[in-house]
């Protein structure tokens, strides 16, 4: 339908203005001030249903199209009043202006939203790049407008710099925009000011300094179509727009560290060519740009090293939990098996004693049938903490070492003394008042088998696992809720 329309709009321009040719100036400007602002309201309509924040992006290029539509009427305004320059000042202001909020909009939306500080000091660069840019080109231009043809020329290429440099941004933006909306966005204003810089750069070059001087030639259909298109690209639901096909990661990148930037080098840039004409603007903007610059990198820095801390803490976390027993919360295998290395190797190398505990919960298969999978598990869970609360020593641990089945080292310590820890694990469990019926006792136990050894050159671990295994068979043979040793050497 919008297309249409603007079809519609084009052709209605063209054949007023040849069908009337003693009224086409006001023909003209009314469709110039018409496609601007139906653009403009196309984006503001836009800004209001696309939600939060895209309407953050939105609704500044509603505003830079009513500063532009605005533009239009101050001209028609000055031609009302018989004015005869070709640059009028006060028009261009509003022509230059309507660059600042897509500039906005090309550097912030999309990127690092959240911080308030952030976006002020977007707001405050794009502020003083429009003020700059407004005091170059009236460093050679007065409000009554241009002062000689020189200066109308170097308006004009200020302006398609203006203007390339949107095209040129907008479009990078749309080719690395990364989700639907900002890519509905980007592909209408990229749209828009590619068409723009092209027309523009026709139109004030050939047409406005040459060929048509005054508006209501066929050549203001160049002025319209930029807006049309814009209004149509908007016009169409995001969802019209097909999948959005993965951005290239480098562009992505680039886009992401070099948009906050932008607008900082952009006012440094500016700043630099009124040094020459107006040298304590100059000075100011460099000022900004530099403060600007400082400020953004500073934030990004903060941002940065912000997310840093929280992947390192992701990071223990993760380390942490993976070396942990998800139903019991004790240590797991994996971190039984790691201390067990360190703690053989720190024996070996000390020749110091150390002991082994294999713990098994008895009958635990008719704990199970009996009681259901659920009571066994939370009975793993209290028997696991009453090992733990009767493991004394910091340098101790104790970790599930699989099924119904627990491991504890004991560094440093003898056979007497891990045997005296043992019993107390028996008693302690069999405190712990469970009932099981089917138990000799009525209650849930455990057996354990000790292991105790000095290591010696060309022993190993296994040997000591294998023994404290031995130890625990000896246990359940004998009548289970008790604990049986096994000693390889003399320890
Ligand atoms: P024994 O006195 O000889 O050790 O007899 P047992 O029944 O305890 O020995 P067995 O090794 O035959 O059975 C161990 C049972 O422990 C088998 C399994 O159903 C149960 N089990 C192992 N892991 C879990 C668990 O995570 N949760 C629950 N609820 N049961 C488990
Ligand atoms: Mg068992
Ligand atoms: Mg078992």
């Amino acid at each position: 339908m919008m297309v249409l329309l603007a079809i519609g709009f084009l052709l209605l321009h063209a054949v007023l203005i040849l069908v009337l040719p003693g009224h086409a100036m006001a023909a003209s400007y009314a469709f110039l001030i018409a496609a601007p602002f139906l653009a403009s309201c196309v984006a503001a309509r836009r800004g209001l249903i696309a939600g939060i924040s895209p309407a953050r992006g939105w609704s500044p290029v509603a505003l830079s199209l009513l500063l532009w539509t605005l533009g239009m009427v101050s001209s028609l305004r000055l031609d009302l009043l018989g004015n005869t320059n070709e640059v009028p000042g006060e028009s261009m202001l509003l022509y230059i202006l309507y660059g600042v909020p897509i500039s906005y909009v090309a550097a912030t939306v999309g990127l690092d939203s959240g911080s308030y500080v952030q976006r002020g000091v977007d707001a405050v660069l794009a502020i003083s790049l429009g003020y700059l840019y407004f005091a170059l080109m009236f460093s050679w231009t007065t409000l009554q407008g241009a002062s000689s043809p020189q200066s109308a020329q170097m308006i004009a290429t200020m302006f398609d710099v203006e203007n390339g440099f949107l095209a040129v941004t907008t479009t990078v933006r749309f080719f690395a925009a990364d989700t639907l909306k900002q890519r509905h966005l980007f592909a209408a204003l990229a749209s828009f000011t590619c068409l723009y810089a092209l027309s523009a750069a026709y139109y004030n070059h050939h047409v406005a300094l040459d060929v048509a001087p005054d508006i209501g030639s066929v050549y203001d259909l160049l002025i319209d179509i930029p807006f049309l298109v814009f209004a149509v690209v908007a016009w169409r639901m995001p969802s019209r727009i097909t999948r959005v096909p993965n951005p290239p990661i480098g562009l992505v990148r680039f886009v992401r560290s070099g948009s906050p930037l932008l607008l900082a080098l952009s006012v440094l840039t500016i700043a630099l060519l009124l040094l020459r004409p107006r040298f304590d603007l100059g000075v100011a903007g460099v000022i900004v740009a530099v403060l600007g610059y400082g400020l953004r990198s500073i934030l990004s820095q903060v941002k940065q090293s912000e997310a840093e801390d929280r992947l390192r803490n992701d990071q223990t976390m993760l380390a942490e939990l993976a070396m942990r027993d998800s139903l019991t919360s004790i240590p797991n295998r994996r971190a039984f098996e790691e201390a067990f290395e360190r703690e053989w190797r720190l024996a070996l190398r000390t020749q110091q004693a150390m002991s082994l505990l294999l713990i098994d919960i008895d009958l635990f298969k008719q704990y199970n049938d009996r009681y259901g999978h659920l009571a066994g598990d939370a009975c793993l869970r209290d028997v696991a903490v009453v090992l733990h609360e009767a493991v004394q020593r910091p340098s101790d641990l104790l970790a599930r070492y699989g099924g119904e089945e627990f491991v504890l080292i004991l560094p440093g310590t003898p056979l007497s003394g891990a045997r005296e820890v043992a019993s107390r694990l028996c008693k302690r469990v069999r405190q712990l008042n469970v009932s099981h019926d089917d138990s000799p006792i009525r209650r849930v136990t455990v057996s354990v088998g000790v292991a105790s050894m000095v290591p010696a050159e060309g022993a190993t671990r296994e040997e000591l696992i294998a023994a404290a295994d031995g130890a625990l068979y000896e246990a359940k043979r004998r009548g289970r809720n008790r604990a049986e040793h096994a000693a390889i050497n003399p320890p």
